[in-house]
């Protein structure tokens, strides 16, 4: 059966700030008939927990596939899980601690799905961990014909499948990577000067497992030693977010918990992060740490009417071809803004321009500047995402606007 939503609401993204084409969001509730809905369509996008901040999801026709059969299955060994692709990272924790089992790494929040998430090559942080997409050992589309269509990681285009920002068909299941359940401790630091960031940049970013640079406010990490560089640790919960109550956040003060309780920097029953903003953010090669902070330091006065915090994070190189992190070891420059479309447009202009000595590639489910080259042009392996996407999608049917003008170059 499927549950037309017709709030206004749906016609939204998270934040509120995007307003979709659709008015309606279909939900099949099998493969099945997911297949026949897909088959006849003209144009479609899947809407997935709609935490990205553009036209990314943008379609005449909505889908979701939050409906399918939730359950997920451990394989025997216990190496993998093949899990519903609409279920969210909180939903999919709780399943996995059921079986003793956990992820390797989370984003900031465990509101959002997990297909949209790796559609995105959403990351966490880490010296170590890859984005979330590299926890793809296997992913299963509907492509635009309506057939089923599997790949497993070493298959040919597996690489150019996982990040796929939307564009080659409707995710229905993923097999990820998972490991045996683990605790972590979170702690903050306050009032590290900057000076002392850039000097320490490779060994603060590696002082734990998970680490987070926030601007003007605290160092948060998890596993850490006693003192950092001289900061000290915080007595009291910290939000990342100057002003705002920590109650939203996971708990700090080195108190240790399950790994799903401690590396996302938010709740699930709390609402993430500020809730009226729009996200921008950028990777560029984590050797370039250091000058692009001095480089983007002095903006802090130009941006301020309009910037909520800053955020510096690591993730490891891999080798998805869309990923953001595609053969370079990297450091995210992510930025929220206050909810004001005309004035983020203007600050992303002034950030894009003083990063763009690091060859910066920005996050796709957020806020960047359309180029002409395509964005996803700065990608070695561009040509053959597109040879791939015209190959399963031959029609454009999961082509929108937002797709020609960043990936294809098709303005
Ligand atoms: C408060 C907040 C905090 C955030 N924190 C982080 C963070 O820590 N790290 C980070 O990297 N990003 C972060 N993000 C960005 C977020 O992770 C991405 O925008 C991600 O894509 C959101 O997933 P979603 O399910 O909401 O996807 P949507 O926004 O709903 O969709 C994104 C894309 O995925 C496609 N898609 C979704 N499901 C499917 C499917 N089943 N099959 C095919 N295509 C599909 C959509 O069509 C669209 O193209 C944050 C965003 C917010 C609002």
């Amino acid at each position: 059966m499927t549950q037309p939503d017709t709030t206004d609401r749906g016609q939204f993204n998270w934040s509120g700030t995007y307003r979709y084409a659709f008015g309606t969001v279909v939900a099949p509730a099998s493969v099945c008939e997911l297949q026949d809905l897909v088959a006849g369509a003209s144009q479609l996008k899947v809407v997935g927990s709609r935490h990205s901040f553009t036209g990314i999801t943008d379609s005449t026709l909505a889908v979701s596939v939050a409906g399918l059969p939730p359950a997920i299955e451990v394989s025997s060994d216990r190496q993998t899980a093949t899990v519903p692709a609409g279920i969210t990272y909180g939903a999919l924790a709780r399943l996995l601690h059921k079986e003793g089992l956990a992820l390797a790494n989370l984003a900031s929040l465990p509101h959002i799905s997990v297909a949209g998430a790796i559609a995105t090559a959403t990351h966490g942080s880490g010296r170590n961990n890859g984005n979330l997409a590299t926890a793809v050992e296997g992913i299963q589309f509907v492509r635009a014909n309506g057939e089923l269509f599997e790949l497993s990681a070493g298959e040919d285009s597996f690489d150019g499948a996982v990040v796929h920002v939307g564009a080659l068909g409707v995710v229905c299941r993923l097999t990820l990577k998972v490991e045996r359940e683990f605790q972590v401790a979170q702690r903050v630091y306050e009032n590290l000067p900057w000076e002392v960031v850039i000097e320490n940049f490779t060994e603060l970013m590696s002082a734990a497992y998970s680490v987070s640079v926030f601007t003007g406010r605290a160092m948060q990490a998890a596993q850490p030693p006693g003192t950092l560089f001289g900061a000290g640790s915080a007595t009291r919960d910290l939000h990342p977010l100057p002003g705002l109550d920590p109650v939203n956040c996971t708990p700090q003060l080195g108190v240790p918990g399950l790994w799903s309780d401690r590396l996302p920097h938010f709740r699930m029953e709390f609402t993430p992060s500020s809730g009226q903003e729009i996200q921008s953010e950028f990777h560029i090669p984590a050797a370039c740490g250091p000058e692009a902070i001095r480089a983007v330091l002095p903006l802090r006065n130009t941006l301020s009417h309009v910037l909520q915090v800053w955020e510096i994070r690591v993730i490891k190189a891999d080798s998805l071809w869309l990923s953001p992190q595609y053969h370079r070891d990297s450091v995210a420059f992510h930025m929220t803004w206050d909810p004001d479309v005309a004035g983020v447009d203007a600050a992303v202009r002034i950030v894009e321009q003083a990063l763009s000595p690091f060859a910066p590639r920005p996050h796709w489910g957020k806020v960047f500047t359309r180029t002409q080259p395509p964005v996803a042009a700065r990608y070695e392996r561009h040509a053959d995402f597109v040879r791939l996407q015209k190959k399963l999608d031959p029609d454009g049917k999961f082509v929108n606007d937002w797709v020609r003008a960043n990936v294809l170059g098709e303005q």
